[in-house]
């Protein structure tokens, strides 16, 4: 299960908090009190969102998560730190292979990163 924003002014759609636009206002005029507000990149609307859960099927989609795991393990984990003698011997496989393994998920999950058009999912309209 995942979450969408939707912009409630004019409908679009965005798959992270992220993709609005951040500004933050002088509440009382006295630079005391900032206040962070989210924009609509789109309407320009502001603090005005709504959050609706939805099944993703990019999230259903195995052969788009696990080269994302792998991807996000490689470059989150010190992998040096991986037992590899077991991973080897469990696997089969050099540990040239597993490397291959990672380089090749990390390929595939630019390309997927670079297949999805980046924030906006949809746009729809009233
Ligand atoms: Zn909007």
């Amino acid at each position: 299960m995942s979450y969408i924003i939707v912009c409630n002014e004019c409908g679009v759609e965005f798959n992270s908090i992220d993709k609005l636009k951040t500004i933050v206002e002088d509440n009382d005029h006295n630079d005391t009190i900032l206040e962070e507000k989210r924009t609509c990149p789109e309407c320009g609307e502001v603090d005005n969102f709504q959050l609706i859960e939805q099944n993703n099927p990019k999230w259903e989609d195995d052969s788009i998560q696990f080269p994302r795991l792998l991807a996000e393990i490689n470059a989150c984990v010190d992998i040096s730190l991986l037992d590899w003698q077991k991973l080897q011997e469990s696997m089969n496989l050099s540990e040239g292979n597993i490397l291959d393994l990672f380089e090749r998920a990390n390929q595939k999950w630019e390309m997927i990163k670079k297949s999805v058009q980046a924030g906006v999912i949809s746009k729809k309209y009233k």
